[in-house]
């Protein structure tokens, strides 16, 4: 038995065990989690990793020094299959494991493909470092590459494997790429940066079939015609992995729901991460999923504290970064439900931000390279500023001016 078990060793489960012990957490901890190795930083894995710039040793969010100091078990390549709430247990490959208070950072699970031809050869998703070894170990002998989905994964992944010289096109169901995350304005810049590096880039279009005998050789689409491809990369989104809480009698639904301490609605059972729902002020308090880095180490954060008395309560301004060829965009606040977008700086230049308004107060910015807009912004986004639009776009005036 473990004074605290954590289950999911990724970006959550890394930083909960180390705020446990940062706040003077004295009791035993287990770092529990499926993928064999140490936790690790996963948004180099449609990056650097990817494109071979960063060795796997260079990921890891902490050494093994470093866990086996502040006494964290780790049990790693387990996978958790039913949590007991009643009697303070889980079980995990057939070995029940007690717990005296349990913290679920397992995130999710890539969402599959259904059509014909999903399970062939040369179809990946890009979640894990197992994932990625796998693509990069097939790549050699890839000429064309279909990506399935226009997202932020999709497109990271578009970008190095058009820079490593692959046909690259990209699928995307809606008008636009990055259509659940940005405003348009940002998706038709993407859209053109591609292009302009030789992504073909294809919108609208539903995936029908993937062709092939064992492997993949293309991507049929609704109205018959086939794009050529060697490879295929899903990225259509996550399914949390909620099911084990969710089956023990946890609220919740596209996710576990939790307070603002991370607490979920079983007794000493805490949710961080991509698969915590909650109430999120900057969302217009409506309850969501936040699928970043930041959001599943403040979550952490906050769960250690309050197991440790200290008091916190979750508030962050959600913050995310994609970085495509040498375009640097940073995030701050959720654009979701904005009324108004202002447009600071040229597109054409490269180096510009995107303003959300709602209801004239400022909600969101998407700052592509533009580290001083994203830096002075975010006050703006935390403040929920009301400010004149033709001032937000004055880009001779420094954002922290506009801040009385
Ligand atoms: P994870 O880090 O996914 O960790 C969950 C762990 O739990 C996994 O190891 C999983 O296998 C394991 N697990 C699941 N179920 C079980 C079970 N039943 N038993 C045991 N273990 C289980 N965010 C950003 O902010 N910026 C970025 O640029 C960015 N880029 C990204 C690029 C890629 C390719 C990916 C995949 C994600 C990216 N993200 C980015 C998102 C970010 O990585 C996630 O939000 C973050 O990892 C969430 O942390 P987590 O602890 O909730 O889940």
């Amino acid at each position: 038995k473990f004074d605290v078990l954590i289950v999911g060793a990724g970006h959550g489960g890394a930083q909960a065990a180390i705020a446990l012990r940062q706040n003077k957490f004295e009791g035993s901890i287990a770092l529990l989690g499926d993928e064999p190795e140490l936790p690790y930083e996963r948004p180099p894995l449609s990056k650097e990793y990817l494109s071979g710039e960063k060795a796997f040793e260079r990921l890891l969010i902490r050494n093994a020094a470093f866990w086996e100091e502040r006494q964290v078990a780790m049990l790693s390549g387990r996978t958790v299959t039913a949590v007991d709430p009643v009697a303070h247990h889980v079980t995990a490959d057939g070995e029940t494991i007690g717990y005296g208070r349990l913290i679920w950072a397992t995130g999710g699970k890539p969402r599959r493909l259904s059509c014909d031809g999903h399970d062939l050869a040369g179809i990946h998703t890009v979640r894990t470092r197992a994932d990625v070894d796998q693509m990069v170990a097939e790549l050699d002998g890839v000429t064309y590459v279909a990506v399935v989905g226009g997202g932020y994964i999709g497109l990271e992944a578009a970008a190095v494997l058009a820079k490593l010289g692959k046909q690259v096109t990209v699928l995307e169901a809606q008008d636009r790429v990055l259509a659940r995350v940005a405003g348009e304005a940002l998706s038709r810049f993407f859209e053109a940066e591609h292009r302009a590096h030789g992504v073909d880039v294809r919108l609208g279009v539903q995936v029908e079939a993937i062709e092939g005998e064992a492997s993949v050789t293309g991507v049929r689409l609704a109205g018959g015609e086939v794009i050529p491809a060697d490879m295929a990369i899903v990225g259509i989104g996550i399914v949390p992995a909620v099911e084990p809480l969710l089956a023990a009698g946890a609220a919740g639904g596209n996710g576990v729901l939790v307070d603002d301490q991370s607490r979920t609605s079983l007794p000493d059972i805490f949710a961080i991460g991509d698969c915590a729902l909650h109430v999120n002020r900057y969302a217009a308090d409506s309850a969501i999923r936040l699928e970043s880095v930041q959001n599943a180490n403040d979550q952490a954060t906050v769960a250690a504290k309050t197991i440790c008395g200290v008091e916190a309560g979750y508030d962050a301004v959600p913050w995310f970064w994609s970085n495509q060829y040498d375009l640097k965009l940073q995030t701050v606040g959720i654009s979701a439900g904005h009324h108004d977008v202002v447009v600071r700086g040229d597109t054409a230049t490269r180096s510009f931000s995107l303003i959300y308004l709602r209801a004239g107060r400022v909600i969101a910015l998407d700052c592509v390279n533009a580290v001083k807009d994203y830096v002075q912004g975010r006050k703006l986004v935390v403040e929920g500023l009301v400010l004149d639009p033709v001032a937000l776009a004055d880009t001779s005036v420094p954002l922290k001016e506009l801040v009385a």
